[in-house]
């Protein structure tokens, strides 16, 4: 097992699949053209496979999907089975704005994947639309429960709270979940890319978040799953159900963040707020064997330094504050959320 400058090991794949998206959700994707990854740069699902299975050898023991919008791929599925068949006891799981699961859900199943993250930040279409800019509601709650009729399970909710736009839909879409059986993840706004104007002020912090939570639907902590999930989880004392929250402004997790990141175009990003990547791709291309990619993977993860969230809180509390805009990082939905 392969461990970092600070003893973390790498035991987390996010794979993006591609750096394509449908939505143009203000918080990630602000704008409406960027400068798209060539599609002869894009991995096949081959190239993806044989990376993730170098990975789960150096201890990956869970690969996420994700993008831009995994489900603007064609034949998402495939990549499931192929995933999948790498290892029966791999926790594969898709992130997913859900337009377009529908269609989908009953290929994905039956390709193996079990659990699915849904993001959906509020559920007034209006606001939804808002948030979304090209967003329907209602066609992401199908999807949503078509993945429920599909059996797969635990579903969570990944929202994104931004003050003054949608703190006030904490408590109904936590009311939602608890009716249908669903989990949320409440995810704080953080600065992700460069585009999308992040001030601190819009931060709504875990603590309140909680407050609010807890004023309806009184909490106690569960912790961290595995120690090491960027969630710190809660089960409602009641019995109905549980949640998380992803505090990564206000309680940052760095010390024990064990997640890699592979771009869409074979990049190997070692935090989410890098401003590099490193190339697997032209390796791979270039005729590399097994051993040479493994050997450029592990020693870009054994020179691995990165605790950005750690050092924003520092910079926050500090007289000078933090200046977003001096750091110039790569945009979320090329790296893979
Ligand atoms: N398109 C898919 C989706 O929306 O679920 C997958 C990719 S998206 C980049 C992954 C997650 O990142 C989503 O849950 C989204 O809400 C979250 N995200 C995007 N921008 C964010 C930001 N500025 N702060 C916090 N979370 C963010
Ligand atoms: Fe697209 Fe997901 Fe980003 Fe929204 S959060 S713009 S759905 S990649
Ligand atoms: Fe991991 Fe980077 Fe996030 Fe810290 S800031 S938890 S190192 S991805």
């Amino acid at each position: 097992m392969v461990r970092d400058a600070y003893n973390r090991p790498v035991k987390d794949l996010r794979i993006s699949v591609t750096d394509r998206c449908n939505f143009r959700c203000t918080y990630c994707m602000p704008m409406e053209e960027y400068v798209w990854i060539d599609r002869r740069e894009i991995l096949t699902f081959e190239e993806i496979t044989r990376l993730a299975r170098l990975f789960v050898g150096l201890g990956v023991e869970k690969i996420r999907i994700t993008g831009g919008e995994p489900l603007v791929r064609k034949d998402l599925h495939r990549l499931v089975r192929m995933l999948n068949s790498l290892d029966g006891e791999l926790d594969l799981c898709l992130t997913t704005n859900s337009s377009l699961l529908c269609d989908q859900i009953e290929d994905l199943a039956a390709a193996g994947l079990k659990r699915i993250n849904v993001s959906i930040d509020t559920l007034d279409p209006e606001k939804f639309k808002q948030i979304t800019k090209r967003g329907d509601l209602e066609k992401v709650l199908e999807g949503l429960f078509a993945a429920k009729s599909a059996g797969l399970g635990p579903i969570k909710i990944n929202a994104v709270i931004e003050r003054g736009l949608n703190d006030d839909d904490i408590v109904p879409l936590v009311e939602f979940a608890r009716e249908h059986g669903f989990s949320m993840r409440f995810i704080e706004y953080m600065d992700v890319g460069n585009a999308n104007n992040w001030i601190s002020e819009r931060i709504v912090s875990k603590k309140e978040i909680l407050e609010k939570i807890n004023a309806r639907y009184p909490l106690r902590e569960v912790g961290r799953e595995n120690g090491s999930a960027p969630s710190v989880d809660y089960e409602f004392i009641d019995g109905g159900g549980e949640l998380g929250v992803i505090a990564s402004v206000t309680e940052p997790f760095c010390s024990s963040c064990t997640r890699a990141r592979l771009t869409a175009d074979g990049k190997l990003v070692t935090c989410l707020f890098s401003t590099h990547g490193h190339d697997l791709k032209s390796l791979m291309r270039s005729g590399a064997t097994d051993e040479q990619l493994v050997e450029l993977i592990s020693s870009v993860w054994s020179n691995r330094t990165d605790k950005y969230s750690d050092e924003r809180l520092a910079a926050m509390k500090s007289p000078e504050g933090y200046q977003p805009k001096q750091h110039q990082k790569i945009e979320m939905i090329t790296l893979g959320g």
